[in-house]
């Protein structure tokens, strides 16, 4: 095993910094693995900061959590003469992100700290010049050091220039894996991404009502998908270029056999999409690009054919979210930050000589990896978890051996409190009410961007949801149809700025998290987030139809800006990482400069 400090890698000598928060534990990733790490971390009497989101994490895209015990879909199997009533069976569904904000609830009450969503680490390092005093834990080994990246580069404000850093004794790589586009023609799936191409058939499948889909894939993923759109869909195509499917689960793919609107294509692979372009709105320079149809290849008989089809669902496997770790300078030989070893894919190797002392354990000392950014194998939650939960008791054992003294819970809690007030990393805020919005404009990051561990705490102690109730502001009535066009663009023209979410997308906690890196949310008196599913189910479905006719689009998240859609999740996204999106905020008068600089400075100066 490599020591982090003997690394070839550049160690920063900054001299004196008495006040820079040293956690115990640095997780990365806030899937299964990385807040399971992070609560038994937390419970170990550790300090731990998470870095992640629960809308990064792939369980977010699981309708109902499976495979997963004391969790998931209902428990009647069709024998059972009292089974449960509907109401039981409805309260049963469990979803992944219904999971995954549940576990995080209970790792932040043992005392983990969470980062803003959607701030994630780019640069791994070790830092030596840290002096015996400073680094009051004791010890002896070097500290790393996680760069952060997601500061919008064009901000005139100069802190958000600067990148973030937070450090650890010792770090949890828990990034999990990412689905993989089909990447045969990028620019045109870059522009049908979101609209007709998905990735997630929870998200977007409703929006496929009595209308032809494809399923690319063979894998769970691919048969979850397919059974879950033949929910809505007139027809679902399986495209898979393998005549067997991978799938784990057979009675799965029996289903799919059996439904009688799914269609199976194998062995076939998709050789070309077909497009029309047209004119939208009344601007001429937007032009909508609408998917009819693809051309599929046998390829065992070379044999093609055309399909039409209004949507594809890309289901084809991941990548893991490793590539960050690789030294940019030697992509491509696959050398890694301080020599931890990458397989041909890209997932993190274990250390298998450390077996029987730290199962864990990467090749650098006090590194731990843990869920599918190392697993291909079994990719499931429950793995992932458990994983995290092994490299959280690795963690600690090392930090033990290394000399760190192991301070009782209270103890560590009460220096992971007065490490987060001497910081400046935005950690997770507690939602505010309506009148401390104004509170935006003058409090320093200690008050306003840097809630305590404890603050988190107490927060989802006296309310267990995401947000307290009393305290949110009242979304304003609709009295209007919305499903008819003078009616939506009536509500859009409410508020500078407007999202259409629907409960259960990941897609749209997506947007909120990063809507708030610019330190907005449905509590500000600028936005209204309005919750479709509120509406009714009739309701939504026309009110897609109007959004469709309105923008091309008939998915949510859906964002007007100045009464304009502007775009989905995705787009909005790139804009934040451009550093656009800011400048949009305060051109449709969201907020204004001075309001705009100073949410900035809330949260993201150099530690
Ligand atoms: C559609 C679908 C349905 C599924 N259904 C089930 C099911 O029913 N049951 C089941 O057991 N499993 C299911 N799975 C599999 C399960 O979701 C995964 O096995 C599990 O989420 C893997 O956990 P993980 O923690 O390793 O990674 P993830 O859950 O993917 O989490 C990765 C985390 O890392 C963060 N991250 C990424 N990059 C960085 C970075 N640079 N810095 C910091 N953080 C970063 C992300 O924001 C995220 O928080 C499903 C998967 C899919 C796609």
């Amino acid at each position: 095993m490599q020591d982090a400090s003997s690394s070839s890698t550049t160690q920063q000598q900054v001299g004196d910094s008495p006040s820079i928060p040293i956690y115990d534990v640095l997780v990365l990733g806030s899937g299964p693995a990385g807040l399971t790490a992070a609560l038994f971390a937390a419970r170990a009497g550790l300090s731990v900061l998470v870095l992640g989101s629960d809308a990064g994490s792939s369980l977010s895209e699981a309708l109902v959590l499976d495979n997963f015990p004391g969790f998931g879909s209902n428990l009647k199997d069709g024998n059972e003469k009292n089974g449960p009533s509907a109401k039981e069976e409805e309260e049963d569904e469990f979803g992944g992100l219904a999971w995954l904000k549940l576990t995080k609830r209970k790792a932040m009450k043992a005392g983990a700290n969470f980062a803003q969503a959607g701030l994630l680490a780019s640069n791994l390092q070790s830092v030596s010049w840290l002096s015996q005093e400073e680094n009051s834990g004791g010890g002896t080994s070097s500290i790393f050091q996680i760069d952060i990246d997601n500061i919008a580069p064009n901000s005139n404000n100069n802190h958000a220039q600067r990148p973030l850093h937070v450090h650890g004794r010792s770090v949890i790589l828990a990034m999990g894996a990412t689905g993989q586009k089909l990447g045969m023609d990028a620019s045109l799936e870059n522009e049908l991404w979101g609209k007709s191409m998905h990735s997630c058939a929870v998200c977007d499948g409703s929006s496929y009502v009595d209308q032809i889909v494809v399923v690319v894939g063979g894998g769970d993923a691919a048969v979850d998908a397919a059974l879950l759109l033949a929910r809505y869909a007139k027809r679902v195509i399986v495209v898979h270029r393998r005549l067997e499917f991978r799938a784990s689960h057979q009675q799965h793919v029996q289903m799919l056999q059996t439904m009688d609107n799914i269609q199976i294509a194998t062995p076939f692979v998709i050789k070309e999409y077909h497009v029309v372009r047209r004119q939208q709105g009344d601007q001429k320079t937007q032009r909508q690009t609408i998917l009819t149809g693809i051309r599929i290849q046998n390829t065992e008989t070379n044999q093609e054919q055309n399909v039409r089809c209004d949507g594809i669902f890309v289901m084809i496997g991941s990548k893991p979210n490793t590539e960050w770790l690789l030294l940019k300078e030697n992509n491509n030989n696959g050398s890694t930050k301080l020599g931890l070893q990458l397989d041909s894919n890209g997932y993190i190797l274990l250390d298998k000589s450390q077996r029987n002392a730290y199962s864990k354990a990467t090749a650098v000392a006090g590194i731990f990896v843990a869920g599918e950014a190392t697993d291909q194998m079994y990719r499931q939650a429950i793995t992932a978890a458990a994983e995290g939960a092994q490299a959280a008791m690795d963690a600690e054992r090392w930090l033990r051996t290394q000399g760190y003294s192991t301070a009782s819970k209270d103890a560590r809690r009460t220096l992971s409190q007065q490490q987060q007030q001497q910081q400046a990393i935005p950690l997770q805020t507690i939602p505010r009410p309506t009148q401390d919005h104004q509170s935006l404009r003058g409090k320093s990051s200690d008050q306003e961007g840097a809630a305590t561990g404890e603050q988190q705490r107490k927060a989802q102690e006296e309310e267990p949801g995401q947000q307290a109730p009393q305290q949110q502001r009242e979304t304003p009535a609709i009295t209007c149809d919305v499903a008819q066009v003078a009616c939506l663009d009536q509500v859009v023209h409410e508020h500078p700025l407007v999202v259409f979410s629907t409960p259960r997308c990941p897609q749209c906690e997506a947007l909120k998290e990063t809507l708030a890196l610019e330190g907005l949310s449905g509590d500000h008196p600028n936005v209204n987030i309005i919750n479709v599913s509120k509406l009714g189910t009739s309701k939504v479905k026309k009110m897609r139809v109007t959004l469709k006719e309105m923008t091309g689009r008939k998915s949510f998240p859906a964002v007007f800006l100045g009464g304009k859609w502007i775009a989905g999740e995705a787009q909005t996204r790139i804009w934040q990482k451009e550093g656009k999106l800011r400048e949009m905020l305060v051109e449709a008068k969201v907020y204004d400069v001075d309001e705009a600089t100073t949410v900035v400075d809330d949260g993201q100066e150099e530690l």
